[in-house]
């Protein structure tokens, strides 16, 4: 069955591709809009677990994902003389389990955005001003086309510019966590295979890792800090803050913001979370990171994103085409797994980050602890069936 209604969807990473695809398959026609020149490869790598690794499968992807996962064989300890404090195979280490992927943003967002060929998706478009009445929505663009939508979906992020333009201040907040989290590749200098290496102390952590490309390393920094930003999203004050924050640190820390020069994947960011009273007003809703990001600390983000992705179109179908009780079952389906996710995040970053050295008693409880909780978090809903 095709589906008249008109949707734009705002933001190519996970949540607007994984939508455009439920979205086509289930009968109606996105179009897909992106801000940057190209899909964003940035980004650390994200693990797929729990009840989205049932959709990776049902969107066929899940193949493709293994075939592109990291490969971490082992996790390792050091202090910041570089002394190894112990070690962990990979999967522990990175609390996965079962059929629980890990796999680089930057893949994931390839693998969408192929399982979407054929959508138009325009890329350097940005809204300027969305205007709705009863009947439909007028869209500004900001090279200075309008357009009529039925709808519009917010993809775009944690800031995005859907919220900001639909929703009042008071409709929303966004809750630091207290803590940092950035991400970029450098030159494997220390000819890492497989292999992570991760150093924590006070408050603060470091990690470095190589895996498909023998070539690059992924290096992570995650540290707490009450210091704000002057703009969050100025990528110079950002890097430093990075190397004021990790001057006297040790390890390898010094070499590996040496090799920091500008490139196309450095990702910084707070730990935040976005809580909303509704994220739907009336035309307009929002998606993933954009409604109610739980933060990456979490875990959670990429998995909030595909099943957040899969009810909406799957309640726009059943509901044919008829938002505003879409958007109520939408909205009534997502909730619980929301609050378990984001719950979650205060958790970790409660726990995360310590004060001391990471002992192996320390990491093993931890572990432990975080294996169990996540399979919980992870599998926190029961995807309705919608073919
Ligand atoms: C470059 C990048 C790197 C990331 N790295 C990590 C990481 O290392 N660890 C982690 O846990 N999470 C990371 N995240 C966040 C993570 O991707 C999300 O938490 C999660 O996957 C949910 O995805 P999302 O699609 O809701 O948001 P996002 O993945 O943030 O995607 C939003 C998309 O919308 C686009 N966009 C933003 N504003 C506009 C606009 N006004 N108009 C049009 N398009 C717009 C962005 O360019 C982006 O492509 C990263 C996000 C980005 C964008």
């Amino acid at each position: 069955m095709a589906f008249k209604n008109k949707i734009l969807v705002i933001g190519a990473g996970i949540a607007g591709p994984a939508l455009c695809y439920w979205l086509k398959r289930f009968g109606f026609s996105p179009v897909l809009i992106e801000k940057s020149a190209a899909a964003r490869k940035g980004g650390q790598a994200l693990d797929l677990r729990g009840v989205a690794i049932d959709l990776a499968k049902k969107m066929g992807i899940y193949k493709r994902v293994c075939e592109m996962r990291t490969r971490i064989e082992r996790g390792r300890y050091v202090d910041a003389q570089g002394n190894i404090l112990h070690e962990e195979m990979g999967e522990r280490f990175s609390f996965r389990q079962g059929e629980d992927v890990e796999i680089l943003r930057g893949d994931l967002v390839e693998i969408l955005m192929e399982a979407i060929e054929g959508i138009p998706c325009h890329f350097n478009q940005m809204v300027a001003g969305i205007h709705q009445n009863d009947e439909s929505i007028d869209v500004h663009f900001n090279d200075g086309k309008n357009e009529h939508y039925d709808l519009v979906i917010g993809a775009d992020g944690i800031y995005s510019a859907t919220r900001r333009m639909v929703f009042d201040k008071e409709e929303y907040q966004l809750i630091n966590l207290g803590s940092y989290l950035s991400a970029f590749s450098i030159p494997n200098y220390l000819h890492l295979s497989h292999i992570e290496m991760l150093c924590e102390s006070n408050q603060k952590l470091a990690s470095i890792s190589s895996d498909r490309d023998p070539k690059m390393a992924r290096a992570g920094f995650m540290f707490r800090s009450q210091h704000t930003l002057k703009n969050i999203r100025d990528e110079i004050e950002q890097q430093q803050f990075l190397r004021s924050t990790y001057q006297d640190f040790g390890w390898e820390t010094s070499k590996i913001l040496e090799l920091l020069t500008p490139c196309d994947d450095f990702y910084f960011d707070s730990n935040t979370q976005v809580k909303m009273k509704s994220w739907t007003k009336g035309r307009v809703a929002l998606l993933g990171d954009a409604g109610y990001c739980a933060s990456p600390l979490s875990g959670q983000g990429n998995n909030l994103a595909l099943v957040g992705a899969y009810i909406l179109a799957g309640e726009l179908k059943k509901a044919q085409g008829a938002h505003t009780r879409a958007f109520r079952r939408y909205s009534e389906l997502l909730q619980p797994f929301v609050e378990a996710a984001q719950t979650f995040g205060v958790s970790v970053s409660e726990s995360f980050l310590v004060s001391d050295d990471v002992s192996q008693a320390i990491a093993e409880e931890r572990s432990h602890q975080f294996l169990q909780e996540i399979k919980v978090v992870s599998n926190a809903i029961v995807l309705p069936e919608y073919e």
